[in-house]
C-alpha cells in the first residue's frame, strides 16, 4: 500500500485549496499527484453517496459469480456498509492488490475491454473507496480444497489475518467520507441515503433473478428477494421487488431486429405514473441511464399516454457488445451505441408492438380463467345466443359481413378498401374460429364471450353500457370512436392517401386571412388528409371533400380545425412531423358526438371494431375507452353474499 495515513489537507503540499493565494502569484513545479490523492479524485467520481459504495460493492459480488448477495447497513450505510456474496473469492495473496489503483482480474487487453461482459473493469472501486472510508476485505476462495480458511485485510494498514468464514468475500465499509467531511455534509437524512442504497440493490436484482439479495439496516431485514429459477423467473423477480400488480398491468416484451434483441415488460398506459421512479433500462445486463433507451420508451408511449404521465418500464436490450462502449463513464451508468438508431428503432417498436394489441380479450380471458372456481355462483348466464353460428365472418375482418356492425359502419360510409385499416389482433377470437371449434375445446373464451360483451344500453348520450361474462363493461363511446377513426386515418396515410369523398353540396364559411393563407399554402398536405378547400370569394372558404371515414362529420368544423394547425406550420418537414396530431384532430372532429342516440346493433358494431382495432384502449389523448365493473365489484355495492 503506497500510503497508510489517511489523507490530511494540512500537511499535503499539493492541496490548491489551502494555498490558492500562494497559487496565484508563484509558479509551483508539475508533480505526480500523491496515490491516496488520486484515488480520492477517483472516489469523487465513483462515490457520491453510500449507494454509489453499494452499486459497486454488488457489481463485484456478481462479477465473482455470488448466487446470494446480502447487504448490511448502518445509518443509511453512513456507519457500515457490508456486502457479503458466496462467489469465488480473492486469495490470499491477491487481497492487498485487489485495493490498488487500476488492478483488476477482469480484463488484460484492449480487445477484453472492447468485449467486456462483466459489470467491473476498470480496477478503481476498491482503491477509490478505501481512499475515503475504512474499509476490510474478508475472502475464501474454495471452500476446504483450496485455502484452508479466509483472511482479512485491513485496508488502511495492509494488515493480512487468518480469519473463518465460507467460499465468498465480505467487503466492510465504515465512516464514508471520514476524510472528506466536506462530502459528508452533502449527504441526506439516512433514511434518504437508505432509499438509494435499496434502489441501487433493486436495480440489479431486477436483471439477475437468479441471484438472491437480502438488505438488513440497523439490524433488521427491509427488502428480500429469493433467487428464481425457471422460465417464469424473470417475471417472478419482476413482481417480487415492483410488486404483483405489475404483471397484470403490464405487457411481456420481446423483439428482435438486426442485432437487437429487447426483452422484458412495458406497463399499459394505466399503469402510468406521475413520476419516472419505475422506469427501468438495462444493455447486457447493466442498468443505464440512457438518452436513446429513455427517448425511444417515451415516443413508443406518445400515442396511448396522457399529458405528462410517465410509463412504467423494465426493458432488457441485448447488443453484440462490440456494438456499445461501457466506457463512456466512471460510474458506468452511461454507454454509447455504435449505432444508436438501430437501437432506438429497435426499443420503439419493441414497446409500440407490445402496447398496440387491445387488452380486452387477455383481461377477459385471464379474469375467466381465475375466477370460475372462486366465483361461480354470481358468474352471469353464458351469451351463448349472441353469436350465431349462421353468421359468416371474414377471418380477418369480423365487422365486414357482421350486419350489426356494418349497421355502425353505415353511420360512417366508407368504401370496402377502407376498411383493412384495422387490424384484427386476434383472429382466433372471431366468432368464426368459436363456431369452427367444438364446445369442449373452448377453453379460453366461451362461445360469443366477446371481450368487450353485448351491448345493452346507452347512457346519458355518453356511455355504452355492455354486459360480459366478468359483469359490466362500459364504454366511452365519442373516446372510442376517435380511436378507431385515428387508427385508420393514421394506416391510410402510411398507405397512399386518406380516401376522399366530395361532398354534394360544399361548404362554405367565412374565413379569416389566416385560414385562407393556410388553405392555399398546403394545397397538396390537405389533398393527402383527404381534405378539398378552394375559395369561394377573398373571404369565405368552400370544403369541397371530406375524408370518406369523416363524412358525418360537421365539414366546417373539420376544415377550420385543420386550417389552423397547418397555419402554425410551414415547412414540409414539420408537417411529417405533426402528422399524428393533425390525423388525431380530424379523428377528434370526425367521431360520433355526444347525445348522438345509437341502436344495440351500431353499439355492439362499435364493441366489434374496438376489439379489433390496435391501441384502442386508449382514446388519442391517452384517457382509457373502456372499464369493467365485475359481478363482483356490483355485488360489493349491494353487499351481496355477506
Ligand atoms: P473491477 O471490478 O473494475 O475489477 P474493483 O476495484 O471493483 O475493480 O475490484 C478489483 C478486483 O478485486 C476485481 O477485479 C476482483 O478481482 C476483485 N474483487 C473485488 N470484489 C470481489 C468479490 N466480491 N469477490 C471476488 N473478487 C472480488
Ligand atoms: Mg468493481
Amino acid at each position: 500500500m503506497g500510503s497508510c495515513q489517511p489523507f490530511d489537507p494540512r500537511i499535503d503540499p499539493v492541496t490548491p485549496a489551502s494555498t490558492l493565494s500562494a497559487a496565484s502569484s508563484s509558479r509551483r513545479p508539475i508533480r505526480e499527484l500523491p496515490d491516496e490523492l488520486v484515488s480520492q479524485i477517483a472516489a469523487g467520481e465513483v462515490v457520491e453517496r453510500p449507494a454509489s459504495v453499494v452499486r459497486e460493492l454488488v457489481d463485484n459480488a456478481l462479477d465473482a459469480g455470488a448466487t446470494q448477495v446480502t447487504v448490511r447497513l448502518l445509518a443509511g450505510g453512513v456507519r457500515l456498509i457490508s456486502v457479503e456474496d458466496d462467489g469465488q473469492g480473492i486469495p490470499r495473496e491477491e487481497l492487498a492488490i485487489a485495493l490498488r489503483r487500476h488492478a483488476t482480474s477482469k480484463i488484460a487487453s484492449l480487445q477484453d475491454l472492447e468485449a467486456v461482459g462483466t459489470m467491473g473493469f476498470r480496477g478503481e472501486a476498491l482503491a477509490a473507496i478505501n481512499s475515503i472510508a475504512d474499509m476490510s476485505l474478508l475472502s475464501r476462495t474454495a471452500d476446504g480444497a483450496g485455502d484452508a480458511h479466509a483472511w482479512q485485510l485491513d485496508g488502511r494498514s495492509g494488515e493480512l489475518t487468518p480469519a473463518a468464514r465460507t467460499r465468498g468475500t465480505t467487503v466492510e465499509v465504515r465512516e464514508l467520507f471520514y476524510a472528506t467531511p466536506a462530502r459528508r455534509k452533502f449527504l441526506k437524512t439516512d433514511a434518504t441515503e437508505l432509499a438509494h442504497c435499496i434502489e441501487a440493490v433493486r436495480r440489479h436484482a431486477l436483471v439477475r433473478p437468479d441471484v438472491g439479495f437480502a438488505i438488513w439496516h440497523e439490524g433488521k431485514l427491509v427488502e428480500q428477494w429469493r433467487a428464481c429459477a425457471g422460465e417464469t423467473a424473470h417475471e417472478q423477480r419482476l413482481a417480487d421487488v415492483l410488486g404483483s400488480e405489475l404483471l397484470g398491468q403490464s405487457i411481456a416484451v420481446d423483439y428482435s431486429a438486426g442485432s437487437v434483441r429487447v426483452t422484458g415488460r412495458a406497463g399499459i398506459p394505466d399503469a402510468a405514473r406521475s413520476r419516472a421512479d419505475q422506469q427501468f433500462a438495462y444493455v447486457n445486463g447493466r442498468y443505464v441511464r440512457d438518452k436513446v433507451l429513455t427517448h425511444a420508451a417515451r415516443s413508443a408511449y406518445e400515442d396511448v399516454l396522457h399529458g405528462h404521465r410517465q410509463p412504467v418500464y423494465a426493458l432488457y436490450v441485448t447488443v453484440d457488445p462490440t456494438r456499445v462502449d461501457v466506457n463512456v463513464h466512471p460510474t458506468k451508468i452511461e454507454v454509447r451505441f455504435r449505432d444508436s438508431r438501430e437501437v432506438h428503432q429497435a426499443v420503439r417498436h419493441a414497446v409500440e408492438n407490445a402496447l398496440a394489441a387491445p387488452r380486452a380479450a387477455a383481461a377477459l380471458a385471464a379474469a375467466n380463467g381465475a375466477s370460475t372456481e372462486t366465483f361461480e355462483p354470481n358468474r352471469p348466464p353464458a351469451l351463448s345466443s349472441w353469436a350465431q353460428p349462421a353468421i359468416n365472418f371474414g377471418a380477418n375482418q369480423p365487422w365486414r359481413q357482421n350486419p350489426q356492425v356494418s349497421d355502425f359502419e353505415a353511420m360512417w360510409p366508407q368504401p370496402a378498401s377502407d376498411l383493412p385499416s384495422v387490424a384484427p389482433v386476434r383472429p382466433e377470437a372471431t366468432p368464426e374460429s368459436y363456431a369452427a371449434r367444438p364446445p369442449e375445446m373452448q377453453n379460453d373464451l366461451p362461445p360469443g364471450d366477446w371481450p368487450l360483451g353485448r351491448a345493452v344500453a346507452q347512457l346519458q348520450g355518453i356511455y355504452i353500457l355492455a354486459e360480459n361474462s366478468q359483469g359490466l363493461v362500459i364504454v366511452d363511446m365519442h373516446a372510442a370512436h376517435e380511436r378507431i377513426v385515428y387508427e385508420r386515418l393514421k394506416t391510410q396515410m402510411d398507405n397512399a392517401s386518406i380516401a376522399s369523398q366530395p361532398l354534394l353540396i360544399p361548404a362554405t364559411f367565412a374565413a379569416t386571412p389566416q385560414e385562407v393563407a393556410a388553405s392555399e399554402a398546403h394545397v397538396d398536405t390537405l389533398k393527402a388528409l383527404g381534405l378539398e378547400i378552394t375559395p369561394f370569394s377573398p373571404r369565405t372558404l368552400a370544403v369541397r371533400a371530406v375524408p370518406t371515414s369523416l363524412a358525418q362529420g360537421d365539414a366546417v368544423e373539420l376544415a377550420r380545425s385543420v386550417l389552423a394547425e397547418l397555419a402554425q406550420h410551414d415547412a414540409s418537414t414539420v408537417i411529417q412531423r405533426a402528422q399524428n396530431e393533425l390525423l388525431s384532430t380530424m379523428a377528434c372532429h370526425g367521431a360520433v358526438r355526444a347525445n348522438r342516440k345509437l341502436t344495440i346493433d351500431e353499439m355492439n358494431g362499435l364493441l366489434r371494431q374496438m376489439e379489433a382495432t390496435e391501441r384502442s384502449d386508449q382514446c388519442n389523448h391517452g384517457r382509457p375507452t373502456w372499464r369493467q365493473v365485475t359481478i363482483r365489484e356490483l355485488d360489493n355495492l349491494f353487499l351481496r353474499g355477506r
